[in-house]
């Protein structure tokens, strides 16, 4: 049987665990795919897109830088997807791609089932306004937490973030450099790509950590010492990195695409027994 085919697109991809992840899924469930990394600067994104479609592609994944224009490519969208504004999944219908968002469910499914920690009442602070945060902020809203600040390098992009997300009262913008006037918060986001290119980059207040604080990295690897090396020293209860995240978005990817859901625990459990050697691209 020939195998049908998957990919993710990014920039860079080189490093990406999603070959390795579907792999093993296909394994565990005895289907025959093929999937590969994509590298796409997003001048060539759509180009290569058809490509991979005209090649027989059933379905993609996208990861940074690609998200947004992903998004604006498919020819329709599932309701989380709009909402996020982000497309991470890709599925091939006959009128075209169908866009999907699985970060945020993989995040909440990450946090509660597999960490078990209850969000519902939560004051969460997200940092970052990019394609993960679109994806992450109207799941986290979804699972009961009960405002969230977000924060982000660039002002404006956190505003259209508040925008989308339509709960004024409950998503709203505060600037980076107040970060030490907001008080405490219950849960905190890195949804920065800051831990690729800076040492040090998480100098945040400790003001922001109170007894219960959960500390999210969404990078793994190398991208996430500097945000969890903060967090356990600011004593947060739980510091948490993004590598279940990424094992439970691809789950979620994969269900769309086969119908059938693989167990995480498993290649999870690889991943993390070769946790050092991980970079962090999806
Ligand atoms: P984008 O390029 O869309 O956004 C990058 C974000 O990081 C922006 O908010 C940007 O701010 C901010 N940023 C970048 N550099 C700095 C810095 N030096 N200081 C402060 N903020 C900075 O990337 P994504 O949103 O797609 O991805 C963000 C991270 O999340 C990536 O590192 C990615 O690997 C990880 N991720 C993990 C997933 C998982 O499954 N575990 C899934 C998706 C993403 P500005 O707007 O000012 O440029």
């Amino acid at each position: 049987m020939t195998p049908s085919r998957f990919a993710v697109f990014g920039h860079p991809v080189a490093h990406s665990l999603s070959p390795r992840i579907h792999a093993a899924f296909g394994r565990q469930l005895g289907i025959a795919l093929e999937y590969v990394a994509i590298d796409a600067e997003p001048s060539q994104f759509a180009q290569a897109l058809a490509q991979f479609a005209a090649r027989g592609g059933q379905g993609a994944n996208v990861t940074l830088p690609l998200k947004e224009d992903a998004h604006a490519l498919a020819a329709s969208r599932s309701e989380r997807a709009v909402r996020a504004g982000a497309v991470n999944t890709l599925v091939r219908r006959e009128d075209g791609w169908f866009g999907d968002n699985t970060d945020g469910a993989g995040l909440v499914r990450d946090l509660t089932e597999r960490h078990g920690l209850d969000l519902r009442g939560r004051r969460v602070l997200l940092l970052g306004a990019g394609g993960a945060a679109r994806g992450v902020a109207p799941a986290l809203l979804d699972a009961g937490v009960r405002d969230m600040v977000i924060v982000n390098r660039s002002p404006a992009r956190a505003d259209a973030l508040a925008d989308a997300l339509g709960e004024p009262g409950r998503a709203y913008t505060r600037y980076w450099e107040d970060l030490h006037e907001l008080g405490d918060f219950e849960l905190i986001v890195n949804a920065t790509a800051a831990g690729r290119q800076e040492e040090g980059a998480f100098v945040l207040p400790l003001s922001l950590v109170d007894s219960l604080t959960a500390a999210v990295d969404l990078n793994y690897g190398e991208a996430a010492i500097g945000f969890l090396a903060w967090a356990r020293a600011a004593q947060c209860r739980d510091v948490i990195d993004g590598l279940g995240m990424l094992v439970e978005q691809a789950a979620e990817a994969f269900e769309l695409w086969h119908g059938t859901r693989p167990r995480t625990e498993e290649i999870y459990a690889d991943l993390r027994a070769h946790g050092r050697v991980l970079v962090g691209e999806d």
